[in-house]
């Protein structure tokens, strides 16, 4: 009777884990209490969607499933996914307990595997946009995207820091420095949501868990040779970062560390990452990582133990996911994994599933179908690629190109979707073609010049004359993913890509490169012979970005992530570490010329009309900010600002805040051009603590002076420093 005093009578039949209405814990406990072994073997058990059928869901009580690199169903259109997905839902649900699964994607720059979805920059571009806010909304974006299809798991953010070129993942990170990595962690608030759980909220996954950047060699899952307080300043830092913006899950990395595998590390997963990081989502292992543990190939009892005493909370084993588990069961009968341990894992896991909804809400919200590939988030892309744009030279001022006159563009990476988007793209590796709808680099160029001068294409430059005004040479590297991208030779260009620019010069004309990479090539031999380079990256689908820069509509503002090399061998090549780079970690040219000056809006008063979840904070335009098409409002947040909105209007009312809290927010104008002023000064508000009673609606303007007053005021300061 006492257990039952809470619920009302009506719900008595619902058992307490079913209960929306209970805190989180309470359900997770309730839960456990429920479960057989074998419910518990099979939540910390991760399928391939190609190996597991429905039934096999029930049979086996499967927490999890995912689809390994590109592995999509047929049709791979967002319905289609959807009906894979509830019917292995349906499975999962089917057992006596109907505890929900869990199904992953590598959802790495945009839902990626999907046809026909927005394909966003690689995270190497996106750290050359400096831009944390823009991070985020390519974040909700994507959830957006991936919430259509029913998964709610994505692995992703891949957090790690990129010390040597020649790794094959280089362009899986946002760069060389911590920091950036650190910054870029936004994505996790915007996959997530701001409340896990809440509309198009995907669980992210911080990965490789550590380390997975500062191999030896660039070499892929190879040998992380550093002292700890090495890989403690350069590697974890994105890790807190994440953890600290609740990421819920965190894939650990194929590497080891002075030659201990991660997946059977100990220290390094539960003594550092769950216990002095404090993270207390769950942690899911690589691919087949456990294989890896004892050097032999395949997985045995052993390795299995190892892995899970580790802390390694559930296993990804694609195919032998049936081994796993009868292994598993034998280590926990033989004492070698306490249930203790099996219980923790289940908590984590348990936990995430209820947090983000997954008992309410177990089949696919097909309501988001239309926002698969729509013209909003195919925007947002064209503008990450025409932030992510690094200019590394630009002789006499021949970009930005007026779209006039005769324009010849050649290179294998002109006109090529698959060849802009890279690895992780439709298949594991990625491939070059028409493999997605998008815009091509030269649509972009052909859309930018329209009827104003024509645009001639040829792949490899032939057909080039002196007539031509200018050249652009779109070339740089085809798709790759993981170890199949590692260059341990070095970063030479291609020998046909040279050709093709040779072509170019021979004619006489201005040429202007562009980069399309996943990382820095060699450049340096040739470049004295370039009028220009841009530095690209691997934009996806949205190629108008780059005409976009070309063309001057963007000018440019990418700063680049990574040391660039002085020559194909110098590697590796860090900010800090004393050799000296072809350009530096942060270069980046802008226009000299026709730069539209920063919008500049002086001091105006600020007023913030505050309630206990909501304010109106509100500036007024002064006559100065011509040329201002906008504002951005961020909440300050420690490192990282978080965007909040991006009225056009000089007003923005934020919602959803936490009465009785200290918030600081700062506002910044932009131009058409995306041209940024410097921020103003902060202005500091608490929500009132005592909403609905007498002194509803005051606000704290300050805790030193526990200054309280109705409705507020206070003056913004909005400075233009002359930078973009
Ligand atoms: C990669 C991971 C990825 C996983 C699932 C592995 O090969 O290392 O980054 O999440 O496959 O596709």
């Amino acid at each position: 009777v006492a257990a039952l005093a809470h619920v009302p009578a009506a719900h008595a039949a619902v058992p307490p884990y079913q209960d929306p209405a209970l805190p989180v814990v309470a359900r997770v406990t309730d839960l456990l209490s429920r479960m057989t072994l074998d419910d518990k073997l099979g939540q910390m058990t991760q399928a391939e969607r190609a190996s597991v059928t429905a039934t096999e869901m029930t049979t086996y009580r499967l927490g999890s499933v995912l689809s390994g690199g590109g592995s999509a169903p047929t049709p791979n259109t967002a319905a289609g996914w959807a009906d894979m997905y509830d019917g292995l839902q349906r499975g999962a649900r089917a057992t006596p307990l109907a505890i929900p699964m869990l199904y992953g994607s590598d959802a790495v720059h945009g839902h990626n595997n999907l046809v026909g979805a927005t394909i966003f920059p690689h995270n190497i571009g996106l750290g050359a946009t400096r831009d944390p806010a823009l991070v985020e909304q390519i974040g909700r974006a994507t959830a957006e995207e991936v919430t259509a299809t029913g998964v709610d798991w994505t692995f992703a953010p891949c957090v790690c820091v990129a010390r040597d070129d020649r790794w094959g993942r280089t362009y899986e990170s946002f760069g060389e420095r911590p920091e950036l990595a650190s910054d870029m962690t936004t994505v996790v608030t915007g996959l997530q949501g701001t409340t896990p759980g809440g509309p198009a909220s995907v669980l992210a996954t911080a990965k490789h868990y550590v380390g997975d950047g500062g191999t030896t060699g660039g070499d892929d899952q190879g040998d992380t040779a550093l002292t700890e307080a090495q890989l403690r300043a350069v590697h974890l830092p994105p890790f807190r970062a994440a953890v600290e913006r609740g990421v819920g899950s965190v894939m650990v990395s194929y590497n080891s560390w002075n030659g201990q595998k991660l997946h059977g590390h100990r220290y390094l997963i539960t003594d550092v990452l769950k216990g002095e990081l404090g993270f207390s989502g769950f942690v899911v292992s690589d691919w087949n990582g456990i294989d890896q543990i004892d050097g032999a190939p395949g997985f045995t009892g052993d390795e299995v133990a190892r892995a899970v005493n580790a802390g390694i909370d559930m296993v990804m084993v694609p195919t032998e996911w049936k081994r796993f588990i009868t292994l598993l069961r034998g280590e926990v009968q033989a004492g070698r994994v306490s249930m203790a341990r099996i219980d923790d894992a289940n908590r984590r896991i348990l936990t995430k599933k209820i947090e983000f909804g997954l008992f309410e809400r177990p089949l696919a919200d097909r309501s988001y179908a239309a926002t698969v590939g729509s013209a909003e988030h195919r925007a947002l892309a064209r503008r990450a690629v025409a932030e992510s744009q690094v200019l590394l030279k630009n002789q006499g001022d021949v970009l930005p190109l007026a779209p006039t006159g005769k324009i010849f563009v050649a290179g294998r990476n002109a006109d090529d979707i698959g060849n802009q988007s890279g690895g992780w793209t439709i298949s594991w590796q990625g491939d070059s073609g028409p493999i997605t709808p998008g815009t091509t680099v030269l649509r972009g160029i052909r859309d930018a010049v329209g009827s104003a001068g024509t645009v001639t294409y040829s792949r490899d430059g032939t057909g080039i004359d002196p007539s031509y005004k200018v050249a652009i040479a779109v070339v740089g590297e085809t798709p790759y993913a993981e170890g199949q991208g590692d260059r341990p030779d070095g970063l030479a260009l291609d020998p046909a890509d040279l050709r093709t620019v040779d072509t170019l010069r021979a004619a006489g004309v201005p040429v202007v490169v562009v980069l399309v990479s996943g990382r820095p090539l060699d450049v340096a031999a040739q470049l004295p012979g370039w009028d220009a380079l841009l530095a690209a990256w691997l934009p996806g689908t949205e190629g108008a970005g780059v005409a976009d820069v070309l063309f001057g509509r963007h000018h440019p503002t990418g700063k680049l992530p990574v040391s660039w090399p002085a020559t194909a061998t110098q590697q590796p090549v860090n900010d800090g570490d004393g050799r000296t780079p072809l350009f530096p970690y942060g270069f980046g040219l802008t226009y000299a010329t026709t730069e539209p000056s920063p919008p500049t809006v002086p001091g105006t008063p600020v007023a913030a009309d505050v309630t206990a979840t909501g304010m109106t904070l509100s500036w007024a335009a002064s006559t100065d900010d011509e040329g201002v098409t906008g504002y951005e409002v961020y909440r300050e947040n420690g490192a990282t600002d978080v965007l909040v909105g991006r009225p056009t209007t000089n007003a923005l009312t934020v919602t959803g805040l936490t009465p009785g809290t200290e918030y600081s927010f700062h506002v910044v104008a932009r131009d058409a051009d995306g041209n940024r002023s410097a921020p103003s000064a902060p202005v500091t508000v608490t929500t009132a603590e005592d909403d609905g009673g007498p002194g509803d609606g005051r606000c704290r303007v300050s805790y030193a002076t526990n200054d309280w007053s109705t409705g507020f005021t206070a003056t913004i300061t909005i400075t233009n420093t002359g930078t973009t």
